[in-house]
């Protein structure tokens, strides 16, 4: 796999943090009382960035997360990547998407449009076949609803929404974002980016992983298998 040999994984400079944060192995109590600085989940069993005298840990997925998104539909400029929310109160930051707040974590953010979005919902397929929840027809993700009154009724948890959502137009089908199951389209290619690191990691007698298979399998995290 070109572009990860161990010395170009071992140490890493991230835009959000002043010092180097060097790949560590986070195992036992430390594992599960320290935050990913990225995501706000536990780090969790296994491989991470750490700058030791800040505490700044980083999961290895959360470390790859782009600083800019250049060609996203929703936005015609640039969203970037805040190392917290944009401008407002801590706990007035929703995801346009999922209409989740996001305290405290990276997110994307354009001022221009207004935008504020987790990294996964930054990455939520325009469009796909859902498996089983409706497999007659593909479904579109809607930034507005389609009603006049710009609101939608979600066909899974029955509640009411204004935010980004899946939508059907032949059958008027529409799902929150977070209802849906979404199969992540990207998450194998990012995976492969994490399982090379970690065997970088062991091949370079960086130590046993244990029963450790891959970054994803921290408590709590990934829970679309991506960017979270
Ligand atoms: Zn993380
Ligand atoms: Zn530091
Ligand atoms: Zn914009
Ligand atoms: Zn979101
Ligand atoms: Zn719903
Ligand atoms: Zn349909």
């Amino acid at each position: 796999m070109a572009g990860f040999d161990f010395a170009s994984v071992r140490e890493i400079h991230h835009f959000f943090h002043p010092h180097i944060l060097e790949l560590t192995i986070c195992r036992g109590r430390e594992a599960n009382e320290n935050y990913c600085r990225g995501c706000m989940k536990p780090i969790g069993e296994g491989l991470a960035y750490h700058c030791q005298p800040c505490n700044f840990l980083l999961h290895v997925t959360c470390s790859q997360i782009p600083q800019q998104i250049t060609d996203h539909p929703a936005c015609s400029h640039v969203l970037c990547l805040q190392p917290q929310p944009w401008n407002y109160a801590p706990s007035a930051c929703r995801c346009n998407a999922c209409w989740q707040p996001i305290t405290q974590r990276f997110s994307f953010h354009c001022s221009i449009c207004r935008l504020d979005l987790h990294p996964s919902c930054a990455n939520l397929p325009m469009e796909f076949k859902h498996p089983h929840d409706h497999q007659r027809h593909k479904l579109f993700l809607f930034f507005i609803p389609p009603y006049q009154n710009r609101l939608f009724t979600c066909n899974i948890c029955h509640g009411v929404g204004g935010s980004w959502h899946y939508h059907c137009s032949e059958c008027n089908y529409d799902s929150h974002v977070n209802c849906t199951q979404i199969p992540s389209i990207r998450e194998s290619l990012l995976n492969e980016a994490s399982e090379a690191v970690s065997r970088a990691y062991v091949n370079n007698g960086g130590g046993h992983m244990g029963g450790y298979m891959s970054t994803r399998s921290g408590p709590g995290h990934m829970e679309r298998g991506f960017w979270e």
